[in-house]
């Protein structure tokens, strides 16, 4: 069976170890040893000088929006995860969907001035698949409009822009270690900035409000996270060079295999450091996109349709009409892609989706021909390789 991802697991014993030393401390949260060398190893390892490491990547968005008091519209992408959307309602904003890139798949930058209003207060965009926003032209577009600007950077572990790691960017930046991430804590995310006051304001919020034993300086809410979810991440961190060029590697094999396939592939953008997280193809219609992932299934090779559906479709967001992005989300699907994928399985993946796609050229001609239909099984069947 290959699934589109399996998370990553360090060596047990390396695991264990911490949990020994989290036994003998006593010290199982709040702000404890781990959790505090966990923080100041990724800031190494990022090059930044802060970062705030939480429960997960959705309180990260939602700690961003209201630390920096994100209130009415934000305008957004509709083309993402459901937390980017679901967070900003969460936090009683309005999302304001601005269509995609057709090439880069993140919000399109020259359609985000029409939809700014008076009740606009911010962008939140997400680097699609670890793919860099044209953050060039949406920082213009911000300080023009005096609008706060959030990244969800939940794809982006390892991904740097202009030589600098991508969360660098926005007023604050988020991001996700959840267990199927590049790189994961198991449950985990983080925050970051280079303003000192949101710094500490999402701090306190992180932690309840607490500013001293008794006084809350902040509403605050409980996005701490724990000394074994630590441990994961201070194992996983060992392995994250090997990984990111793992990742390099298989989706090098991908595009040199596919390179005759009748499909679209993400661009990405200049300046960029990319991480290679996500291998999402592009087919020339849904029909095809479905057919290829039926006959994958066929052999126990099961694909997601990433992002699908458009987040414009949400049953608690007024219906809009985004032509680019609910045409990509009909028609995307990522292939598998994990750190102990081989080259072999990968082969397989490449081989079915080949053969769907010139069965179906051939289908059209043997229809015409002989009027009749043979499913697709039952070709691949007949191919027997
Ligand atoms: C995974 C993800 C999130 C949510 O992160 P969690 O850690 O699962 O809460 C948010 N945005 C995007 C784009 C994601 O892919």
């Amino acid at each position: 069976m290959i699934p589109v991802t399996k998370p990553f697991l360090p060596k047990q014993a390396d695991f264990k170890s911490y949990v020994s030393s989290i036994w003998a401390r006593q010290w199982l949260t709040n702000n404890g040893p781990l959790v505090n060398e966990l923080e100041i190893k990724l800031q190494q390892y990022l090059a930044l000088p802060h970062l705030l490491y939480v429960t997960n990547g959705t309180i990260a968005l939602q700690l961003a929006i209201q630390a920096l008091e994100i209130k009415g519209e934000v305008i957004t992408t509709p083309f993402s995860f459901v937390a980017t959307t679901s967070s900003i309602v969460w936090q009683g904003c309005t999302p304001v969907f601005v269509d995609i890139d057709e090439e880069t798949l993140n919000i399109d930058p020259n359609k985000i001035e029409a939809a700014i209003t008076p009740n606009t207060t911010a962008i939140l965009a997400t680097h699609v698949f670890g793919n860099p926003c044209d953050i060039d032209a949406i920082d213009r577009i911000a300080k023009k409009h005096n609008l706060k600007v959030v990244y969800d950077a939940a794809h982006c572990f390892g991904t740097k822009y202009k030589g600098k790691s991508i969360f660098a960017y926005g007023d604050v930046s988020t991001t996700s270690f959840h267990a199927t991430k590049l790189f994961h804590t198991i449950e985990g995310g983080a925050v970051f900035t280079q303003n000192p006051d949101i710094l500490k304001r999402m701090a306190l919020m992180r932690n309840f409000g607490y500013s001293g034993v008794d006084t809350f300086s902040e509403l605050g809410t409980n996005a701490k996270n724990s000394e074994f979810h630590a441990a994961m991440g201070l194992c996983n961190l060992n392995y994250i060079d090997q990984i990111l060029s793992k990742r390099e590697e298989l989706s090098k094999h991908y595009t040199m295999r596919l390179h005759k396939i009748d499909a679209q592939f993400q661009v990405i953008q200049s300046d960029t450091d990319f991480n290679y997280a996500y291998f999402p193809v592009i087919f020339r219609s849904e029909e095809i996109m479905l057919d290829c992932m039926k006959q994958l299934e066929l052999v126990q090779v099961y694909c997601r349709r990433y992002f699908y559906p458009s987040l414009s479709a949400l049953p608690y967001i007024d219906k809009v009409n985004m032509p680019i992005c609910d045409s990509i989300a009909r028609r995307i699907m990522c292939l598998p892609l994990y750190h102990t994928l081989t080259s072999a399985d990968q082969d397989l993946v490449v081989r079915i989706i080949l053969r769907t796609q010139n069965y179906r050229k051939k289908q059209v001609v043997k229809l015409a021909d002989y009027g009749r239909l043979v499913n697709g099984s039952q070709v691949i069947a007949v191919n027997g390789r």
